[in-house]
């Protein structure tokens, strides 16, 4: 764990803000730190550090902000995490950058604007599959947990008002013991100006605690995967089918899961981290330029039986309230490495001189460092720590046979779609054939996997079990890492450069293309 602070005598310890919604592992977590609690009556009002809310802040307080100081959110990001606003973005990049790249969101309708397109598509869809059903979900565009979902077949079904989206049920899921399932993946934006995208490389997978049921579209615990849902229902405390007790994995137990039935979790993990750059890339360039903030944004990601990566949603202020097991395990370090990262790049800023956006707004770190100290920290820190846009390239052989050695090459793509359980070793002793045979769809060849130039730092933090992956070109590629927090945007000098300066969208979706294109030749 890096410290907060750099070593030496007189320093006064980080003070953190904090108000009523602040949750509670947040406050722990800090004080553990050695954080002290902002005290109103104590202390000046601009005597904190870090302000860690769970609304949004106003303009004034974002403009306010003084150099030492850091907020939890930026403004006018509620254009990702508003059900509404999300679709109507992404559907914007689709026709400006073509579908291919942009079809990882369900096609998607605001209601009730696009009532009629909604009916003509059902009405469509009802003449092209015959007796077949279409599945549909209405959902509120925003804040749900549990208000008014509806699944539906029959368009006699469908009730909505102003704040609902009508949007395609993903009907093939991923099946883990037949159970429904989806990921979610926490990403942490500490800039739009410049776009700066780190990935947590742990997270939580949420089950429902039903059997998945297509001929019961009422019920909810087979079909929704809120944990807020499903903690309430008679299914929970059971030990279930694969999936045992409760309702939620962390993502590492899943990935090893998978990677138990040959399924390439690398490359699953390439496609989500594609999902999101490209996601957030959709708002970047209406953010409003704010100095010295941070977003923590949960990624809802449903995982279907072909292996490909659907957003259901994008969450603002994810829950971290801690119910079970996962939940410890997950979201006490997800904000220890979140400070850490915060920390460490306001030290990168002050370090390159690096101002964040705006001409002649403050880099900015948490603790006020004077030089002298800064620098000694700085060189403490492993190199890779620090974002180095130097000519960084990977002709080193030994690194290269290295990151090989890290990514095994004789996975297959393939993917069973209902994985009941880990009965690999005893079938292969055995060699009977499985009682719930894995559905194997979108079957591909196996491929040769592009070295991630994170595997190179990944293997010397030996963190985690997640396959590190960040969509990569040839090798220039800046690194920085701060606890399972990966970046992953910009990912090589030609996306660097185009975030500097004024977002080049357009530039980046080309490189971005390119990269998806080198995995499909793969
Ligand atoms: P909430 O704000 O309640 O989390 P979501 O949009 O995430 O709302 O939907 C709740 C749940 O419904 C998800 O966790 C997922 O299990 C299911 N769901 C949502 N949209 C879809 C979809 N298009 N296809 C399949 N399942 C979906």
């Amino acid at each position: 764990m890096v410290e907060d602070r750099p070593p030496g005598p007189i320093l006064k310890p980080p003070v953190f803000h904090v108000d009523d919604t602040t949750p509670e592992v947040v406050q722990s977590v800090l004080l553990e730190r050695g954080w002290d609690k902002f005290d109103k009556g104590e202390q000046n009002v601009e005597d904190w550090n870090l302000y860690w809310r769970t609304s949004s802040f106003r303009m004034t307080e974002h403009i306010n902000v003084k150099p030492w100081q850091r907020l939890n959110h930026h403004p006018g990001t509620t254009q990702l995490t508003r059900q509404d606003h999300l679709a109507r973005h992404l559907k914007h990049m689709k026709r400006m950058y073509g579908t291919p790249l942009y079809e990882f969101i369900p096609l998607t309708f605001i209601m009730p604007n696009d009532y009629n397109k909604f009916v003509a598509e059902y009405f469509r869809e009802k003449h092209v599959l015959g007796a077949k059903h279409s599945y549909w979900i209405c959902k509120p565009a925003e804040l749900s947990h549990r208000r008014g979902i509806i699944i539906f077949s029959d368009i006699k079904g469908l009730l909505f008002d102003d704040t609902y989206i009508v949007q395609k049920y993903i009907c093939n899921p991923l099946l883990v013991g037949r159970y429904k399932c989806d990921l979610r993946i926490y990403v942490c934006v500490t800039g739009f100006k410049p776009l700066t995208i780190y990935i947590y490389q742990e997270g939580l997978v949420r089950f429902a605690t039903e059997k998945f049921d297509l001929s019961n579209l009422q019920n909810n615990y087979a079909h929704l995967t809120n944990s807020s849902i499903n903690k309430s229902g008679v299914s929970y405390e059971k030990i279930k089918e694969v999936i045992g007790h409760g309702c939620k994995w962390t993502l590492s137990r899943f990935f090893s899961y998978l990677r138990s039935w040959d399924v390439d979790d690398l490359l699953l993990w390439q496609k989500i981290t594609q999902v999101v750059i490209l996601t957030v890339l959709a708002i970047a360039p209406l953010v409003p330029f704010a100095a010295n903030c941070f977003e923590l944004f949960g990624f809802d990601i449903l995982i279907d039986d072909n292996l490909k990566p659907w957003l259901l949603e994008v969450n603002f202020s994810p829950a971290l309230s801690i119910d079970c097991s996962a939940d410890i395990s997950v979201k006490r370090k997800l904000i220890h490495d979140t400070i850490e990262l915060i920390y460490l790049q306001g030290l990168r800023n002050e370090r390159t001189g690096c101002r964040d956006g705006a001409k002649g707004s403050h880099s900015v770190s948490l603790t006020k460092l004077d030089v002298g100290r800064f620098n000694k920290v700085c060189s403490a820190l492993p190199c890779e720590s620090l974002l180095q846009f130097t000519s960084r390239t990977f002709k080193d052989e030994s690194a290269v046979k290295k990151a090989i050695k890290i990514c095994p090459e004789n996975k297959h793509a393939s993917q069973p779609r209902e994985m009941t359980s880990r009965k690999k070793d005893l079938l292969l002793s055995t060699r009977e054939a499985p009682k719930t045979k894995p559905k194997l769809k979108g079957r591909r060849s196996p491929h040769k996997k592009i070295i991630p130039f994170m595997s190179l730092i990944q293997s010397r933090a030996d963190k985690t079990s997640i396959s590190p992956c960040v969509p990569l070109d040839n090798g220039k590629v800046p690194g920085l890492q701060a606890g399972n927090f990966v970046l992953i945007f910009p990912f090589n000098e030609a996306t660097f450069g185009a975030s500097r300066n004024g977002l080049n969208v357009r530039r980046i979706i080309q490189k971005l293309q390119k990269l998806k294109n080198k995995q499909h030749s793969h």
